[in-house]
């Protein structure tokens, strides 16, 4: 089988650093909040290019605390997507936040023409968490342009988009800060879970790392009811020495598969899905589209010929059931995100794929007839 991930292959090729990392943590005998941790925060925000970095446990987390820093209070009203993983909308009930959910365009990322309307007839709305899904990169001058317009705070989940540009700007910089998440599966992914918060605001990025460690402002001053979010120090180790270094040749590797994809996909009942204009992706996920009401038969065909796909996501969060037992609203119709949901398949696209497992890949997705 042709792999979603292929975390085998990725031992094979880090597992030295991996080790020498795990080495260097446990001869140190300091285990949280220590040097690892503070050089590759500095590390990450030079890369990033926005100036503070702050880990935390999750991506989750980061997303909480970074609205939380930012001051929102129980019950105020945060726009943001129906389609995205769960813990986006998580985060901002958790913070005491209740979403308004909004619709995505074509490219399964909100629309933000729509997002600018629900703004101008809502002006009770003052908080705004869109996510760059997929890998791509929403238009950061037009996110500027709502901020302003509208006077809404913008925090940018970035969890799928690590390295994306806009006009040779990061993703994360135009809200006061980005959250995102170093899963296995994401593109800077550790050996378990992590996250960090992204902000060129110190005093900002001062509260977050309190909020992280129990509202502490210094050891037993609890200025905050903070949470217990913090890296470790053998992940923060093993995202610098082993992930962090291989960040630009997989994003590379990343985007010459999407371009193959782009090239070579020609099946009339399979479609790509646009990217927002001017992205820089660094192609996450390669989300398609199947031809309606056939995606089962499609996926059944990859996995016949040994190809795993996934779907992102099959519902839409005002859908989960969970979400029965909170306030939420729905500002527009969802019909875009809600067709998304029931067409989207998923190709493989990892660095460690080959161009041989490329080639069947696509083989194979042109091989199939509804
Ligand atoms: C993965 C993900 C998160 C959550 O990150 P965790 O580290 O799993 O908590 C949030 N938003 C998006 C868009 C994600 O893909």
């Amino acid at each position: 089988m042709i792999p979603s991930n292929d975390f085998t292959a990725q031992w094979q090729d880090c597992s030295r650093d991996i080790l020498d990392a795990c080495s260097r943590v446990g001869q140190s005998g300091w285990y949280v909040l220590g040097k690892e941790v503070a050089s590759f925060e500095q590390e990450l925000a030079a890369t990033w290019q926005i100036p503070h970095a702050i880990g935390t446990a999750n991506g989750m987390d980061a997303i909480e605390i970074a609205l939380r820093a930012a001051g929102l209070q129980q019950g105020e009203l945060v726009l943001t997507t129906p389609l995205s993983a769960f813990a986006s909308s998580l985060a901002i009930i958790r913070a005491g936040g209740i979403p308004v959910f909004s619709d995505t365009d074509a490219t399964g990322l909100l629309d933000l023409n729509l997002a600018s309307k629900v703004l101008a007839q809502q002006p009770d709305i003052r908080w705004l968490l869109p996510v760059h899904l997929y890998g791509h990169c929403l238009d950061l001058d037009h996110l500027r342009t709502i901020q302003q317009q509208h006077g809404v705070r913008i925090l940018e989940d970035c969890a799928q988009s690590i390295g994306a540009t806009h006009h040779g700007q990061p993703c994360g910089s135009a809200g006061f800060a980005a959250a995102t998440s170093f899963y296995p599966t994401k593109n800077l992914g550790a050996l378990g879970d992590g996250g960090a918060i992204l902000t060129s605001n110190p005093d900002l990025a001062d509260t977050c790392r309190s909020l992280r460690d129990y509202g502490q402002t210094a050891k037993y001053q609890h200025e905050h009811l903070g949470l217990n979010s913090r890296l470790d120090e053998l992940q923060a180790a093993i995202l610098r020495s082993a992930f962090l270094p291989r960040l630009a040749a997989s994003t590379e590797r990343r985007r010459t598969i999407a371009a193959a994809y782009h090239q070579h996909l020609a099946n009339p009942a399979v479609a790509t899905l646009p990217a927002p204009p001017h992205s820089h992706s660094v192609h996450h996920l390669f989300p398609i589209r199947i031809t309606a009401g056939k995606r089962a038969s499609f996926m059944h065909h990859l996995q016949q010929h040994g190809v795993s796909s996934a779907i992102h996501y099959p519902g839409l969060i005002p859908d989960q059931s969970a979400m029965q037992h909170t306030r939420f609203s729905c500002a527009t119709p969802l019909e875009t995100a809600r067709s998304l949901a029931s067409s989207e398949v998923s190709l493989p696209i990892h660095p460690y794929l080959t161009d041989a497992q490329l080639d069947h890949i696509i083989a194979t997705v042109n091989q199939w007839t509804p």
